[in-house]
């Protein structure tokens, strides 16, 4: 499938929509319209559904330990500046950036790739921030120029090996950045910080700066305590959290995959040490299935494990839900979810603002002097076990999930086009969106047949008793095939015709949108036929 085709689709008929369109969008922002709310609403509620509300505390899951507990929370975007440099956000959440001193463009470092090139004496490296199907004509093109020759002479220009990363080169007055016409125009990689600053209150100074949050994850940790002392959970238990998140990516692309603000899901899941390893395996498995579960079965969706050398420095763990996006190389996947064993690093952050001798992480967390550079609450946020008498510090499972990229990866998946007969029995090609039924934002969608016989007020009754139910549609204008296909592209999984036959036996034409079959349902039967297929 080409992207192009995907995003097209999306803007045309309402799914997403750049930010602020109307004045040339805003980088790294994207609107979900009419549909996109719908879906990207049913995806966070079967989240919901699936990980809180449904979960049965009394058993243990296949792969659980033993019960466990879940609960919910809905923190602020805006916490205490401390949050963030306990966490290690204020230090070390950064991306390393090169900026173009004649475009005075900025770009990623590991974003940056290149090809060393050699002609009339001379050898550069070419750089491109183009995608990959493309970055040849491009690195091809701007050093043809930088070369003064003619498409014609590209055979002079002499290649030296494949594509590599800007971060392999280590001079940089060799490189001939993505925009730039000279030699040496890049500065050294810098850091810098993403998250979004901002001013509370009047006074606009420094002192009261803060963050927009860049994970939901540091409202739960900060929280620990009060859900414990306000309900009755005991370890193990998770606690769960759907909101924004705002980062100030250097280069958002790949529609809304890298965005700047989003949203994420996330669980911190609180459990014994000793038991943490099982907790980890368990949550791995169970939300790799919730995916597939709602249609990213197959080969594009994999789990993957972290190398040791990949992991955070406080991980004992961490898998990624990977999903293969259309608009990556072939053979490379995009972080759906991370899944992470982050042990007590998080409590005891905010606990003692340092690390325990003990847990790696000690070192980012001092100041010049020796001692701790951020002091932590002083809270206690050890748990005592009430039945055992044991105090400890819990560890922490973290599935992390973006709402986001889960929404666009499960349109990626659904983007079908397909053959099917017309009318006529023309063979005809349409687009379909293979939605989960739980996640299409419309339901059922309802027509008459033609505009008269009273087709139009049975089928409007019809639309209006789904329509307390579930999302639904209603739809008298046009030959009946093109309002199939209009739905087709929505993702509706079911239409149903009032017909002619409606006036004689009071039944309609129930229409399934992947396999085109049609059966007859009585009018009376419609919304429950329709629910217990949508569950
Ligand atoms: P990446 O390496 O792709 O930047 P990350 O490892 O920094 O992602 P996490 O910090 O683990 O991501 O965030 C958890 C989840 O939040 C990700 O798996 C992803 O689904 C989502 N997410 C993170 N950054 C973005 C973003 N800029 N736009 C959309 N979703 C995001």
């Amino acid at each position: 499938m080409q992207m192009e085709k995907l995003v097209s689709l999306c803007r045309r008929r309402g799914f997403m929509f750049q930010s602020s369109e109307i004045y040339g969008g805003l980088n790294g922002f994207w609107d979900y319209g009419p549909l996109g709310v719908n879906l990207k609403r049913n995806i966070k509620n079967a989240w919901w559904h699936d990980m809180v509300t449904a979960h049965d505390e009394l058993t243990a899951p296949a792969g659980a330990p033993t019960p466990y507990e879940m609960t919910g929370l809905d923190c602020t975007i805006i916490m205490h500046p401390q949050v963030w440099k306990c966490s290690g956000h204020y230090d070390l959440f950064h991306d390393l950036m090169v900026d173009c001193r004649q475009s005075n463009r900025r770009y990623r470092h590991d974003q940056v790739r290149g090809r060393w090139v050699e002609a009339k004496g001379q050898r550069i490296f070419v750089a491109t921030v183009v995608e990959t199907s493309e970055e040849v004509d491009d690195v091809t093109r701007r050093a043809l120029k930088f070369f003064n020759l003619r498409a014609k002479n590209a055979d002079d220009l002499a290649w030296d090996g494949d594509f590599v990363s800007l971060e392999t080169i280590d001079d940089m007055s060799q490189v001939l950045g993505p925009d730039a016409k000279e030699l040496g125009t890049l500065t050294e990689p810098r850091e810098f910080n993403l998250m979004f600053k901002t001013i509370v209150g009047a006074m606009g100074s420094e002192r009261d700066a803060a963050f927009l949050r860049p994970e939901t994850a540091q409202g739960i940790f900060v929280n620990f305590k009060n859900v414990l002392d306000s309900t009755r959970v005991r370890v193990p238990f998770g606690i769960a959290q759907i909101g924004k998140s705002f980062r100030n990516e250097i280069t958002p692309r790949n529609f809304t995959f890298r965005s700047r603000e989003f949203e994420q899901m996330e669980i911190e899941f609180f459990c014994h040490p000793d038991s943490s390893q099982g907790w980890y395996k368990f949550w791995r498995d169970r939300r790799m299935r919730w995916y597939t579960e709602l249609g990213l079965a197959g080969e594009r969706l994999i789990l993957r494990e972290h190398g040791e050398e990949e992991r955070s420095h406080y991980s004992r763990g961490t898998s990624d839900v990977e999903y293969a996006f259309p608009f990556l190389p072939k053979g490379e996947y995009g972080e759906l979810e991370g899944i992470a064993h982050r042990g007590d690093f998080d409590l005891r952050s905010h606990m003692e603002g340092k690390l325990d001798e003990n847990s790696p992480g000690l070192e980012v967390q001092l100041g010049e002097d020796g001692k701790p550079k951020y002091r932590g609450s002083g809270r206690d946020l050890t748990y005592r076990d009430d039945l055992s008498g044991e105090k400890y510090v819990p560890h922490v499972i973290e599935p992390s999930a973006g709402a986001d990229r889960a929404t666009l990866a499960f349109l990626c998946e659904a983007y079908t086009e397909d053959e099917v007969p017309d009318e006529k029995g023309k063979l005809q090609t349409r687009t379909v969106m293979k939605l989960h039924p739980r996640i299409a934002p419309i339901k059922a969608a309802v027509f008459p047949l033609v505009k008269k016989d009273g087709m139009p007020e049975i089928a409007r009754d019809i639309y209006r008793a789904i329509k307390q139910q579930m999302p639904a549609f209603y739809d008298e204008k046009g030959a009946v095939g093109r309002r199939y296909r209009r739905q087709d592209e929505a993702g509706t999984p079911y239409c149903i015709t009032v017909d002619g036959d409606t006036l004689k036996d009071n039944t309609v034409t129930i229409r399934d949108r992947d396999t085109l079959e049609q059966w007859r349902v009585k009018v009376d039967d419609c919304v429950s036929e329709i629910s217990q297929r949508v569950k």
